[in-house]
């Protein structure tokens, strides 16, 4: 059975020429998987400096870190905002590695911007339109996260706002959906990614950490991904996940990440790919 999605997705569907998205000297979408580490949210100056050395001596190739957080609660952690940036933006610098982060609102775009080198589009935001639109004007990725119960067409749809606005550079990102089990905090879709290699060109990335919600799991889906023909994967590290602001039942130690870098090396060759 052949599968088709909606004829009105025109830019996100299946095009000639896979897209490769070019940060740096990283590509995501060709035959090296991509491992984006660090922290869910930007702490302090010493813990994403930490993080960011040991996930690059480890082997990442680009960090993350969180300076804007979607929280359920508005009494929760909110992120250090500018300065969490500043601090992220040290941190690629030092380890010449690209850095992600989230923007949640168009005000912001600018700023998030001029310090980040991919924008995130959080789960919560997939179908914030006015957001969707002003990063479709920027000049930099957009790592679209898949929103918490959305269906392949809506992402699809999500991520042709950005095309349509101009933005060619559109990574998509599977981070779990809401399904009855609850267990673990959402249920990763892995089937998405033959799925989406199917139907769209454009590069798919997995998060197993906010896939799960539950650390012990997140290396186990994280080498599921790989095999399945994942082009990257977002992993949440963090050195002292006991004391984290956010996610760190989920997040890895860095000797984990270590572990599971080592771990992951023998999957990525088995289906043709390296590290
Ligand atoms: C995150 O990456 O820390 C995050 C908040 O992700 P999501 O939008 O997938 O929940
Ligand atoms: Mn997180």
């Amino acid at each position: 059975m052949t599968i088709r999605i909606s004829s009105r997705i025109k830019l996100a569907s299946n095009r000639e020429k896979k897209t490769i998205v070019q940060v740096g000297d990283v590509s995501i979408g060709a035959e090296k998987v991509v491992v984006i580490a660090g922290p869910c949210s930007v702490e302090s100056r010493e813990q994403m400096l930490e993080v960011a050395r040991s996930v690059k001596a480890s082997g990442a190739a680009m960090i993350r870190g969180g300076a804007y957080k979607p929280r359920t609660l508005p009494y929760s952690f909110q992120g250090l905002g500018v300065e969490g940036l500043k601090i992220l933006a040290e941190a690629g610098e030092e380890t010449r590695l690209p850095v992600v982060t989230e923007v949640m609102s168009p005000e912001n775009v600018g700023i998030v911007e001029e310090y980040a080198d991919i924008l995130q589009i959080g789960a919560r935001n997939m179908q914030n339109y006015a957001l969707l639109k002003r990063v479709g004007r920027v000049s930099k990725p957009v790592l679209l996260k898949r929103g918490l119960s959305a269906t392949v067409e809506e992402w699809l749809s999500a991520a042709e706002y950005v095309l349509a606005g101009g933005n060619e550079e559109v990574i998509l990102c599977e981070r779990g959906i809401r399904t009855y089990q609850k267990l673990t905090r959402f249920t990763l879709d892995l089937s998405v990614v033959p799925l989406l290699k199917q139907v769209s060109s454009l590069p798919v990335v997995v998060d197993p950490s906010h896939g799960t919600g539950v650390r012990s799991l997140v290396s186990p889906m994280a080498k599921a991904a790989v095999a399945a023909g994942a082009d990257g994967l977002l992993i949440e590290v963090h050195p002292t996940p006991e004391e984290a602001k956010s996610d760190g039942p989920q997040s890895l130690r860095p000797s984990e990440f270590r572990q599971l870098m080592v771990g992951l090396n023998p999957v990525a060759q088995a289906v043709g790919r390296s590290l």
